[in-house]
């Protein structure tokens, strides 16, 4: 681990002032993953510019009927805050189905956005990695690649995006607000977080120095219908192989709006229009669902270990849906959803 020195900001600006003196600074907020990737030497920095009192951690109600988060509140706060389990369960499902109770007390919401991919060649800093080193090669395509991506990867890189939260926030079409040395911006979710294609070391859109202040949400929670499930290696504290965020609007049992976003396929969550619009007008059920995950996976490519997600992701998004039409079953100790379906 390299020596950095230590400042805390008091405001965007003086941030952002302190983030350009260097050109090996880094802004911290939990820590919980920047700090991960310093002692193992996966990044560099010499200054860390804390920004946890840039501003203040809170929810605001917005006029249009949404809320606006602040992005330094953390995952811990975010999840059990009462407007958040009341309009928004999917997301607040999401983000304790993720990390440790202590991880989610420390990790802020702009740092979930922001994590870097569990690759293990990533990981490693005696392997090859395009993404941490561009141009040294990617082991993981002929290597263990169980965990890695089964859509929109490229030949230069296979990782997979590793949040559960951002599985939620990308179904519920939340807004990234920022500022940057451009100024404030806002970026829909969907185009926030990037493929790798042949610049797999970019994550996302986010220009160097640039903040996320806040993330919106739309006056529209799905709270009726929802569900999120996570299919991981161990019940607790493991990443996604798959995951599913699930909502739907509906009436009188027919769709009238759908979404449907998986995690730990891609570098990316990753979301199918034409599936979402194909659902609508219809029931909610194994064979509606199961179209919608074939038009989801349409493309979807196995390597050597990880062919098995897309059968897995098919049944977790049927699966999903049923339990979408009764949330209350995942709650927890709550039965899985009615398999008989299945
Ligand atoms: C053991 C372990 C298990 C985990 N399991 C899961 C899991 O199952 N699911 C899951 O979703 N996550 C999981 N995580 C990841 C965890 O959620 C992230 O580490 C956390 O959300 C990062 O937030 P942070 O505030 O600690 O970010 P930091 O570590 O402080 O920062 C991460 C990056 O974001 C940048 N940054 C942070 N905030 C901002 C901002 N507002 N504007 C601009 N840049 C910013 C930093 O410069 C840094 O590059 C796990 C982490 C660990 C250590």
């Amino acid at each position: 681990m390299n020596d950095f020195e230590y400042r805390l900001a008091a405001t965007t600006t003086e941030a952002q002032q302190q983030f350009s003196s260097s050109r090996r600074s880094s802004y911290v907020a939990g820590g919980t993953n920047l700090i991960d990737l310093l002692k193992y030497n996966l990044a560099d920095a010499d200054l860390l510019v804390d920004i946890n009192q840039t501003q203040a951690t809170s929810i605001e109600e917005l006029a249009g009927g949404g809320v606006r988060i602040s992005a330094l509140m953390t995952n811990a706060d975010t999840a059990y805050h009462p407007l958040i389990e009341k309009r928004y369960p999917l997301l607040s499902k999401a983000i304790l189905a993720g990390a440790s109770a202590q991880i989610r007390n420390m990790a802020t919401n702009g740092g979930n956005l922001l994590q870097r991919t569990r690759c293990y060649y990533f990981y490693d800093a005696a392997s090859p990695c395009n993404k941490r080193n561009p141009g040294s090669g990617c082991p993981a395509l002929t290597g263990q690649n169980r965990m890695m991506a089964i859509l929109g990867a490229s030949g230069h890189c296979i990782a997979v995006f590793p949040s559960d939260m951002c599985v939620a926030l990308a179904a519920l079409e939340a807004v990234i607000l920022t500022n940057g040395p451009a100024g404030e911006r806002m970026v829909k979710f969907g185009d926030f977080h990037r493929l790798p294609g042949e610049h797999p070391e970019l994550d996302n859109i986010l220009q160097p120095g640039e903040i996320i202040t806040a993330i919106e949400l739309p006056g529209e929670g799905f709270a009726a219908n929802y569900s999120y499930l996570k299919i991981r290696d161990r019940s607790s504290y493991a990443f996604a192989l798959v995951s599913v965020a699930t909502a739907f609007e509906l009436e009188n049992g027919i769709i009238k709006k759908a979404r449907i976003a998986l995690g730990g396929v891609a570098h990316k969550p990753w979301r199918v229009n034409e599936a979402e619009g194909n659902l609508i007008g219809k029931a909610v059920n194994k064979d509606t669902l199961g179209a919608a995950a074939d038009m989801i996976l349409k493309g979807a490519i196995g390597l050597e270990h990880n062919s098995f997600k897309i059968e897995l992701a098919k049944r977790a998004i049927i699966r999903n849906g049923l339990t979408a039409l009764k949330p209350e079953l995942q709650l927890p100790g709550a039965q899985p959803a009615d398999t008989s379906m299945l």
